[in-house]
């Protein structure tokens, strides 16, 4: 089956153009800033002194239907969003566009890529109890943070699978290995 989906680039030039339309189906949307229509999230790498146009197609963002294909939805560029994964996923797929805008406007709002990263190694290291102990007994020691980060950096690179971001459970996994070697 051939991809009949308009270019993302022509889906954003609908919504920027029907700003009506935007508050119910696209309550973040911005032409200059690339972000997922139903929670807002975003990284700060895909704008980077890029066109609009370049921006949003560097986007890891997906071509969600309001009404699935397979449902009679039409390829009509008003007929999609952009969204992240977890919202293309969890989006309701029904024939009524009544639904798809009340679960938008029910959807939470997610940080950037770069935040949401920070407060996964931050939950990580909540579960590794051993970590603060261990950083204070480096500090008493005449070491530096950037000790740490460089046992950090050497146990990151064991686990890093090309093409792949850290799962929070690495990143545990990381956090426990550098708090062993600096508090055997
Ligand atoms: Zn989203």
């Amino acid at each position: 089956m051939t991809d009949t989906r308009p270019a993302k680039w022509t889906i954003v030039q609908h919504w920027a153009a029907d700003p009506q339309g935007c508050e119910v189906f696209a309550p973040y949307f911005d032409v200059d800033e690339p972000c997922c229509f139903a929670c807002g999230w975003y990284s700060e790498r895909w704008t980077e002194g890029r066109s609009a146009r370049k921006a949003w197609e560097r986007a890891t963002l997906e071509r969600a239907h309001i009404i699935p294909a397979g449902l009679g939805g039409a390829s009509h560029p008003g007929n999609f969003l952009l969204l992240c994964r977890p919202c293309h996923k969890d989006s309701p797929d029904w024939d009524e566009p009544l639904e798809m805008a009340n679960w938008i406007s029910r959807r939470d709002e997610r940080p950037s890529k770069e935040v949401e990263h920070v407060n996964t190694w931050l939950r990580a290291a909540d579960r590794v109890p051993l970590l603060k102990p261990a950083l204070r007994e480096l500090l008493s020691r005449g070491g530096t943070a950037e000790d740490a980060i460089g046992v950090m950096r050497r146990h990151v690179r064991r686990a890093v699978l090309h093409g792949s971001e850290l799962s929070e459970g690495t990143m545990e996994a990381v956090l426990r290995a550098t708090a062993r070697e600096l508090f055997p």
